[in-house]
């Protein structure tokens, strides 16, 4: 049985929300329940605030809980294009802290993170060469990186990376953001967003601060940032356990455009293949299409050599924009966003929801430090 538009990511019993059902008042209002919504509830928490925090549809209904699961440090850049775009030493800052946020992931949720490092294998002589760019500037800047060569190609060892069960570790955050007073409600859709206010359907949010956590779909809450943040679609497949293990690590492929990683069940998560779909995939739909899933399809089968049926396609709405670094800031009175983490939210999306939770209640943020111009 094929289960099209989901993730095959299983899920922790979720906490039972409901919607919201009467007015509230709190002192800070978080639109967003993924990965980097959840961050900023517990920042807001550790700051003192009485928390309110909704999502149209659950807890990590979007790409929190349905992406390749991979963690990888630095930014969407590999890091000799990160020191090109942003100067070697803010890359290299921002490269130490995803690491640091890498090994907040672990010490916090334990369970839903394995770190074994992670492959970037290249494509082709080019991207061989490209590896080895990345291999000077890294080991100039002191980072942790190896080359590699093994059944997977040849490439990059990223010691450190890891993976998780992405849905999961939300599930947890939000399980804990209840148990620490924050009040969750979903499906509740944040209907408009005013300085100091949060409509939804009849009922109001008022708050003193309102942090939209929203990574697809920005441009539909703030018409605003049309230009600085775009939409795109990410599809994923998975296939039923091939009942051996092949590999050990996550895999990052063709300069990350395809990827994928071996669970423990022997199954493959395998994503990819954005730009070969083209304009289309420049879209707010999040299920999967055909002519990505085809590819995806070739790929498993004439690529890793895996002949077990996919059991799950589904696909999720992610933000790019045109430089290195997310979108993070003010979008109004008390009202701020983050968004933009060109696909590879994990860790830069729970760095942007705690940073701008800081920047909202105390109006300066260290965490930000490398990541606002
Ligand atoms: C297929 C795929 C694979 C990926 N693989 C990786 C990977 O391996 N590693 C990595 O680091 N990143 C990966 N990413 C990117 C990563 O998943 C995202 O950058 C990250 O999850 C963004 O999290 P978020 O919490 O900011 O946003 P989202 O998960 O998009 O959460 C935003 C939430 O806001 C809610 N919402 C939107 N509008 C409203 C509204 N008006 N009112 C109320 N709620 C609203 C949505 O329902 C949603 O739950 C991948 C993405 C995809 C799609």
């Amino acid at each position: 049985m094929q289960h099209h538009g989901v993730a095959a990511w299983p899920r922790d019993d979720q906490s039972p929300l409901q919607p919201l059902a009467h007015d509230l008042e709190v002192d800070s209002c978080v639109v967003g329940l993924g990965g980097s919504g959840l961050a900023a509830v517990h920042a807001l928490l550790d700051l003192g605030q009485r928390v309110a925090a909704i999502d149209s549809i659950g807890i990590a209904p979007g790409a929190a809980g349905r992406n390749g699961g991979f963690l990888l440090a630095g930014t969407a850049a590999f890091h000799h294009d990160a020191v090109a775009a942003l100067g070697r030493e803010r890359a290299t800052a921002l490269y130490r802290q995803t690491l640091g946020e890498l090994d907040a992931f672990e010490a916090d949720t334990p369970d839903v993170v394995i770190r074994r490092g992670s492959l970037r294998i290249a494509s082709d002589g080019a991207e061989l060469a490209d590896c080895i760019r990345q291999f000077e500037a890294m080991r100039h800047d002191a980072l942790p990186v190896e080359r590699y060569e093994g059944p997977e190609g040849e490439g990059l060892l990223f010691p450190f990376d890891g993976v998780f069960n992405p849905g999961w570790r939300c599930d947890v955050l939000a399980a804990r953001a209840i148990a620490r007073g924050a009040l969750l409600h979903a499906p509740t859709h944040a209907d408009a967003i005013l300085p100091g206010e949060v409509q939804t359907g009849p009922h109001r949010i008022r708050c003193r601060h309102v942090l939209v956590l929203v990574d697809g779909g920005l441009t539909r809450i703030f018409p605003q940032l049309t230009g600085v943040v775009r939409t795109a679609r990410l599809q994923m497949v998975a296939t039923a356990p091939t009942g051996q293990r092949t590999w050990s690590r996550p895999v990052y492929y063709r300069h990350g455009y395809e990827y994928w990683q071996q669970l423990e069940d022997t199954s493959i998560v395998v994503g990819g293949f954005r730009d070969a779909g083209g304009e289309p995939e420049w879209t707010e739909h999040a299920g999967p299409g055909d002519a990505v899933q085809a590819r995806l399809d070739a790929f498993v089968r004439d690529h890793l050599r895996v002949e077990v049926p996919i059991t799950h396609r589904w696909a999720a709405s992610v933000g790019f924009t045109s430089g290195v670094l997310p979108f993070v800031g003010g979008v109004g009175e008390g009202v701020w966003a983050a968004g933009g983490y060109n696909g590879t939210g994990n860790m830069i999306g729970a760095i942007c929801g705690r940073g701008i939770a800081e920047l909202a209640v105390t109006g300066d943020s260290e965490t930000l430090r490398h990541l606002r111009d």
